[in-house]
């Protein structure tokens, strides 16, 4: 599976978020695959498409995909010298595939700020200063044995010390790697060193009530994020907690009340399902309809093994139907009868949105 890091400062409201994410989640038993830890929350991603396919269908079962959440608590300034919980929140943070960044942007006198006053982006430059000196501490090791090699003639070691030397001068300003532009190449010479600050991020601006409109620590952190090409959801995560008490009537009532069409949470969610680069295809059939995870850009097979590895090696070929299609015809015997249920092989890259069959050999 993918998971995103959720990273912040102290008391800038990372556990009431992930509590929130997690209290409007879903059972551990139900996904026996996953091995759940009290820090890793696995949350059901919301998609109406998922919702409109159920009243077209009328499974038995509509089961929503998932994303996992790990809340990385303990970070604190001077981390990468091994202060606080420092090599530990480290090595979590490694084991993540994208970091949700959360920041406070809601006054509270009586919520102590780390600081001693709310500023999200000296918070910001806290945390991404951390990491860059972790990764800049990785590259410099790295850097010096390259040179070796690369001095002795290896053609391989001469390119991978370029990418490096241009990596350190980055990390060296406290720029984070993510920032720069690399190409496919560049960082297939720094896979192998798992960096931090190469893993896309997003800011999740922890905002009061009121705060989402004409705050200026919310534009700060917007123009930071700006500055780095990084993306900002902004989210009350005091309300989003209450929310996540209610039941789905009294949820309705109160997103009504409140003048949102769904929770906040739900956009967190979402973002961080696209900075992850992920994205969903459909199986609907009478006992049940499913969404389902693969990375943008998967081929059908690759995509059938989220349901199931032998559907990948026994691949035949996918009968699809995109979204659109199987809504417009009222399902997949009107898509069919209407000339749109496609028969693709093996090289055909899934759509998000498709509505898949797969045949397989056994
Ligand atoms: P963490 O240390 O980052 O995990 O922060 P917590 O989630 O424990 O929150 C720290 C304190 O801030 C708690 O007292 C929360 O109730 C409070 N808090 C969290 N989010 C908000 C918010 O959106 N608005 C306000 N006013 N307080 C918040």
């Amino acid at each position: 599976g993918f998971t995103c890091g959720i990273v912040g400062l102290p008391n800038v409201g990372k556990s009431t978020l992930f509590n929130a994410l997690t209290s409007a989640g879903i059972q551990a038993e139900n996904y026996p695959f996953c091995t759940i830890e009290p820090n890793v929350g696995v949350v059901p991603v919301p998609d109406t498409r998922l919702d409109k396919l159920a009243e077209l269908v009328q499974p038995e079962k509509v089961i929503p995909t998932t994303l996992e959440f790990t809340d990385i608590a303990g970070l604190v300034a001077g981390a990468s010298q091994g202060e606080g919980l420092g090599n530990q929140f480290l090595a979590n943070i490694r084991e993540t595939d994208a970091i949700g960044h959360v920041v406070r942007c809601f006054e509270d006198s009586d919520v102590v700020h780390v600081g001693g006053k709310v500023d999200p982006v000296g918070d910001i430059e806290v945390i991404n200063t951390e990491l860059a000196l972790a990764d800049l501490d990785t590259v410099t090791r790295n850097r010096e044995r390259t040179a070796k090699a690369a001095k002795s003639g290896d053609k391989e070691a001469q390119a991978r010390l370029a990418v490096l030397e241009r990596v350190q001068a980055a990390l060296d300003e406290g720029q984070p790697v993510r920032a720069l532009g690399l190409t496919e190449e560049e960082r297939e010479h720094l896979r192998d060193l798992h960096l931090l600050t190469i893993k896309p991020t997003l800011y999740i601006a922890n905002v009061d009530e009121g705060g989402f409109e004409d705050n200026p620590h919310l534009e700060s952190v917007r123009a930071h994020a700006a500055s780095e090409g990084a993306g900002v959801v902004p989210v009350c995560a005091a309300i989003e907690s209450e929310i996540a008490e209610l039941d789905s009537e009294e949820r309705a009532e109160f997103l009504a009340e409140i003048g949102q069409e769904e929770p906040g949470l739900n956009r967190v969610i979402r973002a961080g399902y696209d900075l992850l680069g992920l994205q969903t295809y459909f199986t609907a059939g009478p006992k049940e309809a499913r969404a389902w995870t693969t990375r943008q850009g998967a081929t059908a097979p690759e995509a059938a093994a989220a349901i199931h590895t032998d559907f990948q090696r026994g691949f035949i070929r996918a009968e699809v139907i995109s979204y659109d299609d199987f809504v417009e015809h009222g399902g997949e015997k009107g898509a069919k009868e209407a000339g749109r249920l496609r028969s693709e092989g093996k090289e055909y890259v899934v759509v998000d949105g498709d509505v898949i069959h797969f045949l397989f050999n056994v």
